[in-house]
């Protein structure tokens, strides 16, 4: 299996000279077919539901990805279920030695994956490298808590002769859903607590981007060697996922994506008694106060709204000027966004890779259009932004709307990709006004100021679940709750460290002797 995935690895010009040299391909070579892990075996799908999986810098088809059958799926979650018993009985010493390994292997492949993933998703190199890193820290948060959260309680002569104590188990099988744009990180947002803690897991990877997680799914099961079942994977879409969650074996779901895809997954959930942990859409502001350090603050700016092309769930996609002179932040800020060399995230040099499809990319288009027709002032246009070396690949250049009022369709609804809109307002009230009620998300929000005063306001008044202070992206470490607010969550735990009580149950005892 893991040869078909390397083998997707292509040949390509200007690789980084540290990255190890990838496979040769043949130029007449077919798409290569993504398989399905039930039972510590990799198979083909059955099903004839199949899409073409794109490296979205060369605008080229590297793979093609089963949707799989509703039968496939139902033996995913039958092989986690059987795997259950004997996988939860193990001492939790013996789990977490699965979880080193996990942690070396990973670290060992760790540049394998970073260009498997800008491969599949677009990203730079360096900003894969951050997304290995990332899952690789949920690792060692995983290990982590297991030596403490994961200890249950006890309380002595509760009453005369009685003793009281408390344990956290594990419930059973997970079905992890996820979104295209961290392909290796998002699943690890929640797969190595599951699996120390002793329960077993589906992952259903996102049908745009599911080159890297099939690789490191392989990695685990061939050179970890965790037992047949404990992690499966299939491929597919919405159908899968109602299948995942409503199988009756499925303890819950954690999913993260859009948020009306998120709506319709925290409702089956629901509706079938499963546990969910759902993190939906954004639409985050980044406040800009008049006594911020220009120079200080635009490298952190500009990364907010074009890392990653502006496809992460903690992107600055509102730029809210407070009382700004004479547009000099904003000449910093555009000329800073143009000078974003774009390119193949493989290529030495590039700063921002494409748009993660056609139709992404097309999106964006369209909203940089709307905004222009309600009235936005166009100061940066990257609309045909070109790269000559690859020109089928997915590019837009960072792109700056200015005079957008909060009530335009660019400044409430989410973008997702490389777009700025900049909204001038008065005070730091006004501007909380828009972080708190021109989107119905809550993700996250940042000021750049150097009045503490006013950052303590705004952590307190502003209604989002990440909050950055002279920071763009404000993302949670592996050892803290990553979660949104408002439209952007649904549920109580957040993923990373807080789901312990999430994949456990808490037993009760009570004795006398
Ligand atoms: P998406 O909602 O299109 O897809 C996410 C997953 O849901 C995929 O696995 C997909 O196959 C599945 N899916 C799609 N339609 C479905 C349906 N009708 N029923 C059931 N499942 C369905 O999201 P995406 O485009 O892959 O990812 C981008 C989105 O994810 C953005 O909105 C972004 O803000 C969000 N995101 C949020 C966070 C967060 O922590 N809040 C993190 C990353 C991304």
């Amino acid at each position: 299996m893991s040869e078909g995935v390397n083998a997707l690895i292509t040949q390509r010009k200007g690789l980084r000279a540290d990255a190890p040299m990838p496979n040769k391909l043949s130029s007449n070579r077919n798409p290569e077919g993504l398989q399905l892990l039930i039972s510590g075996k990799w198979d083909e799908s059955k099903s004839q539901d199949l899409h073409e999986v794109f490296n979205p810098a060369e605008g080229r088809v590297i793979a093609s990805v089963p949707f799989s059958t509703r039968e496939e799926v139902t033996q995913a979650v039958g092989a986690a279920d059987d795997a259950f018993a004997s996988w939860s009985s193990l001492p939790m010493t013996d789990r977490i030695q699965f979880l080193f390994r996990m942690k070396e292997v990973l670290e060992l492949h760790a540049q394998e994956i970073a260009i498997l993933n800008t491969e599949n998703h677009g990203k730079t190199l360096e900003e894969s490298r951050g997304d290995v890193r990332r899952t690789i820290e949920n690792v060692e948060s995983a290990i982590s808590i297991a030596y403490t959260l994961a200890k249950g309680s006890n309380l002595d002569q509760i009453s005369p002769g009685i003793d009281e104590i408390m344990v956290k188990e594990p419930l059973g099988v997970f079905a992890i859903v996820c979104p295209f744009n961290f392909p290796v990180m998002i699943p690890f947002w929640f797969l190595p607590y599951a699996l120390v803690l002793g329960d077993t897991v589906v992952v259903k990877p996102s049908e745009i981007t599911p080159v890297p997680m099939q690789k490191v799914a392989a990695l685990i099961q061939e050179e970890v060697g965790l037992p047949a079942g404990v992690l499966n994977l299939v491929h597919g879409g919405p159908d899968v996922v109602e299948t995942l969650i409503s199988r009756p074996e499925t303890k819950g779901v954690t999913f993260v994506g859009s948020t009306a895809v998120a709506r319709r997954v925290y409702r089956i959930a629901g509706e079938n008694g499963k546990r969910a942990i759902v993190n939906g859409g954004a639409k985050n502001s980044i406040v800009v106060m008049p006594d911020a350090d220009v120079n200080q603050s635009i490298p952190s700016i500009v990364s907010s709204f074009f890392g990653n092309t502006g496809q992460r769930c903690l992107a600055g996609a509102n730029l809210v000027v407070v009382a700004r002179d004479e547009g000099r932040l904003l000449d910093k800020f555009s000329k800073a966004a143009s000078a974003l060399r774009i390119g193949n995230g493989l290529s030495p040099g590039t700063e921002m890779g494409p748009l993660v499809t056609r139709s992404a990319k097309e999106r964006v288009r369209g909203y940089v259009q709307k905004g222009i027709d309600e009235g936005g002032k166009l100061v940066l246009d990257g609309r045909n932004a070109k790269v000559d070396e690859f020109p089928n690949g997915f590019y837009l250049g960072s792109t700056i709307l200015d005079d957008v009022s909060p009530t335009m369709s660019v400044a409430q609804h989410e973008v997702f990709g490389p777009l700025a809109s900049v909204i001038h307002v008065e005070t730091l009230d006004e501007a909380l006004d828009i972080v708190n009620h021109s989107t119905s998300y809550g993700n996250m929000a940042s000021i750049f100021t150097s009045s503490g005063r006013a950052a303590r306001e705004f952590r307190r008044r502003a209604n989002a679940g990440n909050i950055g202070i002279n920071i763009g992206v404000a993302a949670p470490s592996a050892f803290f709750p990553f979660g949104g607010m408002r439209d952007s969550f649904f549920g109580v735990a957040h993923p990373q460290a807080d789901t312990v009580d999430f994949f456990t149950d808490r037993k009760v005892t009570l004795s006398r002797w």
